[in-house]
C-alpha cells in the first residue's frame, strides 16, 4: 500500500522538500505570501522528485514541459526577502537586524 501526503511545514532557507520514499513533500508555509504561482512551482518541482531524483537535464526537461515559466517563478523566489517568521525561527537577535535594515530602507 502506497499514499501520499503534502504538509505544510516550517523551514529554514527552502522553499520545499519532498522524500520519495516516504512519497511525502513538505512546504514552506510562507509561501501562501506570495504569488499563488511560486506554490504551483515549488510543488510541482518537489513532485517531479517523485520520478526523477536529481536535477538532471532529464529532470530541466520535464519541468520545461510541464511549466514554460518556471525559472522567471524560480527567480522570484529567490529575489524574496526573508520574512519575519523565518528569522524568528533563526533566532530574536535576527528580527532586530531586519528591523533595523527596513527602518534605514
Ligand atoms: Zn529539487
Amino acid at each position: 500500500m502506497s499514499s501520499s501526503t503534502a504538509n505544510f511545514a516550517a523551514h529554514e532557507t527552502k522553499w520545499g522538500s519532498s522524500n520519495p520514499r516516504l512519497r511525502t513533500i513538505r512546504l514552506n508555509v510562507d509561501l501562501v505570501k506570495k504569488p499563488a504561482e511560486c506554490l504551483d512551482y515549488v510543488f510541482m518541482h518537489e513532485l517531479l522528485h517523485f520520478l526523477v531524483p536529481d536535477h538532471s537535464a532529464l529532470f530541466v526537461g520535464a519541468m520545461d514541459e510541464m511549466m514554460p515559466n518556471w525559472r522567471v517563478i524560480r527567480q522570484t523566489l529567490n529575489d524574496a526577502p526573508l520574512s519575519y517568521g523565518e528569522l524568528y525561527r533563526c533566532g530574536p537577535s535576527l528580527i532586530e537586524i531586519a528591523k533595523d535594515r527596513r527602518l534605514r530602507r
